[in-house]
């Protein structure tokens, strides 16, 4: 019987984030550049005599445990392309805020992958499971990948990006998520009513990433869902005043929100915003998180 298998599963924040006009199959082209940042989940997959999960920490209430988890999804898939059962127990700890914009399912999806490459020692290359990542959905490839990368198509299709240093971040998590249709859904709305503000494409923010420097970055920082994200919950508004006001050199919404990030000039200095925003009662909570990180990984395997 081969022994459990621990994957680190990290979330990932959208430096820049730029959606394009509705397309008559209902989608959105992207052009993103994400970052993977060290707010992660940790996965146990163990073999067992059928497929099950469990879910423990951050939001565990929220995540099914049946077939709609896109863990049990990726082993089925997996399973199914090996020729063999899923017979694993998927044992998921969240740290990652549920429907907070930080693509936690994806991530546990990569990291399932990854898992069970190595638990029934599959030999599947990176580029293997990354096909396999994208049909499970659009952000499962960057969390597989990692790092810092260009993301276009649905986000899908993606080209590394050269970023040096690390790079310090404050995370404010929101009492309830935000569904990533909706807040598409939501932007076609303010779209068709007016103009809400619209990115331009992400060359001079690539240069900041490759210069590594905090104080250039934080200026280029953009997302598209930001609008929309803010017109369905108008109290991330404070959230983001709060954060820069309380010394970070800029504030965005995640993602699809409703988890506000913020740059932060140094490790010392995003622990000092993180204390202020605590106190400051316009959030659940408030972590603190460094990227790049790499993607999906084995972290141990049990003795
Ligand atoms: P994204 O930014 O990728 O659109 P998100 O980070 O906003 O997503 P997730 O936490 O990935 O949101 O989850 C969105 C929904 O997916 C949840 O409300 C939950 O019902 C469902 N879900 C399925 N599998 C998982 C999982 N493993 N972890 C968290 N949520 C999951």
């Amino acid at each position: 019987m081969p022994s459990p298998v621990v994957v680190r599963a990290p979330s990932k924040v959208n430096l820049h984030l730029g959606v394009a006009d509705l397309r008559p199959d209902g989608y959105h082209d992207l052009t993103t550049v994400f970052q993977a940042l060290s707010l992660a989940d940790d996965l146990r997959l163990a073999p067992a005599a059928s497929l099950s999960v469990r879910v423990s920490g951050e939001g565990a209430a929220e995540v099914p445990t049946d077939r709609t988890n896109l863990v049990w999804k990726a082993a089925v898939r997996l399973a199914h392309l090996a020729g063999r059962a899923p017979l694993v127990e998927i044992a998921i700890t969240k740290g990652v805020p549920v429907a907070g914009g930080m693509a936690g399912g994806s991530a546990d999806a990569a990291a399932t992958l990854v898992g069970l490459n190595e638990l029934w020692d599959l030999g599947l290359t990176r580029e293997e499971l990354s096909t396999i990542a994208a049909e499970l959905g659009s952000d499962v490839p960057f969390s597989l990948h990692g790092g810092t990368a260009l993301g276009t198509g649905r986000g899908e299709r993606l080209l590394p990006v050269l970023s040096r240093n690390t790079f310090h971040w404050v995370l404010a998590l929101a009492k309830d998520g935000l569904s990533t249709p909706s807040v598409f859904r939501e932007l076609d709305r303010l779209r068709a009513e007016g103009e809400p503000p619209r990115l331009g494409d992400p060359q001079k923010l690539m240069q900041a990433l490759a210069a590594g420097d905090p104080h250039t970055l934080a200026p280029l920082l953009g997302n598209d869902l930001q609008a929309a994200a803010l017109s369905l919950k108008p109290e991330l508004r404070r959230t983001l005043r709060a954060g820069v006001g309380a010394g970070a050199l800029a504030g965005l919404v995640s993602g699809s929100g409703p988890t506000c990030a913020f740059l932060c000039e140094s490790e010392e200095a995003a622990i000092g915003v993180a204390a202020e925003l605590a106190g400051a009662g316009v959030c659940r909570s408030v972590r603190t998180a460094s990227g790049p990180v790499p993607g999906a990984r084995v972290l141990d395997t049990e003795a």
